[in-house]
């Protein structure tokens, strides 16, 4: 039997981690690395065994290169015939080349950034990463798997009725057998589960020194408002950052244009974009400036379209809130 810990950087799995310590046997930590973590986050995950004596987390990383390849074949062969501008074309093919960071590869091979209807970034940067890389080896080996996940039921109406112990289908093709544990489940305060951490000596990390309510991509695309404003306000080169990417990923775009945060966020910028549709302008008016990082920050600083807007105050049912990936 092998126990496997998921590490993220922040306070649930690693008061997982220590509670995986405190039971006294041999287990594996992993962590997946997306790329778009903000520094202290990898500082966290890398000094968890320092401080604790526990095993040192494993990095594992997804490779979009195969899948760029195969788009850029796609796009040689078939967009002109499907109309799309040989400008669009020719910008495309000059962008798609994998970067070794894996969210903006992701973005790439898709022509776009994931969104909270579409978020495939938490399957993509996670969950295989780590089903492949640990989980499907162990389990051709024949062990029982038992996969340590930091959740608790306290979080959201979803993660509510999970079970604290779990069998899991899906890996059929082999012979071990998976199976999901969730030891924080019962726990109701976050409080307690900074003191499971803290017994170990692991102080919690400094981006919620900072305000933010959770860790992992540095934002998430469903980062709140008011968090987007405090990175802004604390950590401007991430939206340095993403500006870049931006423009990078619009180029690999079939539309000419992809924005971080879904457009609707904003009732503003949503009702600009919903008259540039209505006059069937919308591809020959879009700019980043007009709809990009910079005009969500400057967004995130005002009053309009405040609260309903918290989207991880929200319960959504993803795979993300289900399996604690993304904290
Ligand atoms: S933390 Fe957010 S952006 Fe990152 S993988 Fe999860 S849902 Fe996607």
């Amino acid at each position: 039997m092998m126990h496997v810990v998921s590490v993220s950087g922040g306070k649930d799995s690693t008061a997982t981690y220590c509670r995986a310590i405190e039971r006294g046997l041999p287990f594996r930590a992993v962590a997946a690395d997306t790329g778009n973590e903000h520094p202290a986050t990898y500082e966290a995950v890398n000094s968890l065994h320092l401080k604790t004596g526990g095993p040192k987390v494993e990095w594992v990383k997804a490779d979009f290169s195969q899948q760029i390849a195969g788009k850029r074949a796609f796009i040689e062969k078939n967009w002109e015939k499907h109309g799309v501008p040989a400008d669009l074309v020719a910008r495309a093919l000059a962008v798609l080349h994998p970067t070794g960071n894996p969210f903006l590869d992701l973005c790439l091979w898709k022509g776009r950034f994931p969104s909270r209807k579409a978020q495939f970034c938490t399957e993509e940067l996670k969950v295989n990463p780590i089903d492949q890389k640990v989980t499907r080896p162990l389990l051709a080996t024949g062990a029982t798997v038992i996969s340590w996940q930091g959740v608790r039921a306290a979080e959201s109406e979803v993660r509510k009725y999970l079970p604290p112990f779990q069998r899991v289908g899906g890996h059929e093709d082999l012979p071990g057998q998976l199976y999901v544990y969730r030891p924080l489940l019962r726990i109701e305060s976050v409080e307690e589960v900074f003191a499971i951490a803290r017994r170990h000596g692991v102080d919690p990390n400094p981006l919620y020194g900072w305000g933010l309510r959770r860790v992992g991509c540095f934002p998430c695309i469903n980062c709140a408002k008011a968090e987007l404003a405090l990175v802004d306000q604390h950590f401007p080169e991430q939206i340095d950052r993403l500006e870049e990417w931006e423009a990078i990923v619009s180029d690999a775009c079939k539309r000419g244009y992809s924005t971080f945060f879904n457009l609707v966020n904003d009732p503003v910028m949503q009702a600009e974009w919903l008259e540039l549709e209505r006059t069937g302008l919308a591809i020959e008016r879009f700019s980043l400036e007009q709809f990009g990082i910079r005009r969500m920050v400057e967004w995130a600083k005002t009053d309009r379209g405040g609260r309903q807007y918290s989207l991880l105050a929200r319960d959504f049912n993803t795979v993300c809130n289900q399996w604690g990936a993304c904290e």
